[in-house]
């Protein structure tokens, strides 16, 4: 099979072990950097050029879309499903997965758990904002945040309404969140590929630090997720409409709490915690769906 690698950097961890995964397997792979594709649309003949030679014969796509290229990189996802091409993450997905009150959305509407989340239209009344979460402290975060920056803790109400008015001063959009201390600054990634739970990785952050992003300088073991945790989980991959997701939940006192759900989850953390070759793993679920 002829499977090409959506990604920007040849050279990250994630697009090397997925050529390797491919290869290992006899699959002709490539690496296209979707912001150097152009897109051709025209009658019935929907084409896709990179670096202006047209690109044809491909039967499955992996997209590593970056955030900072949402828009463009889902318009390529779009243009290779126009092409009858198999990706690994639909592009209405990867979509949907990008816009995190959106997520906080659906995962509530199938019912899953989540930390209670308040949005508003930069309200003045940021006391009561923060009393709808849950009061003080709560965690505040940038929607458009990635890799724990732009998420703050608020420990008192006179921060938390502070840091609420210079967020809206700012214009800058963001949710306010109950915060869950007894996850104690550690927080789970369930790696999900095809309906199955493949690996999972309890991530704690360091020493003071209640964000456990690995980015954040956080350490990461491998576990046994209980049965409730691997639903939840395999339930947010589902309603997100994600053949490869990875989940974020907390351990709370009510049961798992679904924190986000990532499209395109890094391959390396959850590798070198787990052993596995999730890589291949992926490699197998286009196998399974594209069509030679
Ligand atoms: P990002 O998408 O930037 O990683 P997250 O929402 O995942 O942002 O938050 C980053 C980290 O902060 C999480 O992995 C978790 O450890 C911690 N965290 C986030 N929200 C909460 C919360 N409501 N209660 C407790 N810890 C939280
Ligand atoms: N690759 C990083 C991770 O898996 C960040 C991208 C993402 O949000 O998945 O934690």
């Amino acid at each position: 099979m002829k499977i090409a690698i959506l990604s920007q950097n040849p050279n990250l961890y994630s697009t090397k072990r997925l050529i390797e995964a491919g290869k290992k397997k006899r699959h002709d792979m490539q690496v296209v950097d979707h912001s150097k594709c152009d897109l051709i649309i025209e009658r019935k003949k929907p084409g896709i050029t990179y670096r202006g030679e047209a690109l044809t014969g491909i039967h499955g796509v992996i997209p590593r879309i970056g955030a900072s290229i949402t828009f463009y990189g889902t318009a390529v996802v779009r243009q290779f499903e126009m092409m009858k091409v198999f990706t690994a993450v639909e592009s209405q997905a990867l979509v949907r997965s990008r816009d995190k009150l959106r997520s906080l959305q659906i995962l509530s509407r199938a019912g899953l758990g989540l930390p209670k989340t308040v949005f508003s239209n930069y309200s003045k009344d940021v006391g009561g904002i923060i009393e709808k979460a849950g009061g003080a402290p709560v965690v505040i975060k940038l929607l458009e945040g990635t890799q724990g920056l732009g998420v703050v803790l608020a420990d008192k109400r006179n921060s938390a309404e502070s840091i609420l008015e210079a967020f809206n001063g700012l214009q800058a959009r963001v949710i306010v969140q109950e915060f869950i201390k007894e996850a104690k600054g550690a927080d789970i990634r369930a790696f999900v590929v095809d309906g199955v739970v493949v690996g999972a990785m309890k991530r704690q952050g360091k020493e003071g630090e209640f964000r456990s992003n690995l980015h954040r300088g956080g350490s990461a073991n491998i576990i046994e997720l209980s049965d409730e945790e691997e639903n939840a989980a395999l339930k947010a991959a589902r309603v997100m409409g994600l053949g490869v997701a990875g989940v974020d939940l907390l351990q709370s006192e009510r049961g798992p709490l679904i924190l986000e759900v990532n499209s395109s989850p890094g391959l390396e953390g959850i590798e070198s915690a787990t052993g596995k070759d999730i890589a291949s793993m992926i490699i197998k679920y286009v196998e399974r769906n594209a069509e030679q």
